[in-house]
């Protein structure tokens, strides 16, 4: 997802992202929604959500930044 789209999903959650990153911003999304805050963690390797919003991007940085699996 685009940032800008990230973004506007946080700005009507009423989140400030002023100097925020696209990982941290999604991070404070899932934290508002009282989900686990659990974007580009290992725990994309089994938490088996194949719908959620953020999986593409989430794989796409878990890659990015080499996270393994402990
Ligand atoms: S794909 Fe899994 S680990 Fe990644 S943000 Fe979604 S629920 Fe969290």
């Amino acid at each position: 997802m685009h940032i800008n789209d990230v973004r506007k999903i946080a700005k009507k959650m009423s989140i400030n992202t002023y100097h925020m990153g696209k990982a941290e911003i999604i991070r404070a999304i899932q934290r508002a929604e009282e989900n686990p805050e659990c974007f580009g963690t290992e725990r994309v390797f089994v938490c088996g959500e194949m719908a959620c919003l953020w999986r593409g991007d989430c794989i796409a940085y878990v890659k990015k930044k080499g996270v393994a699996w402990a």
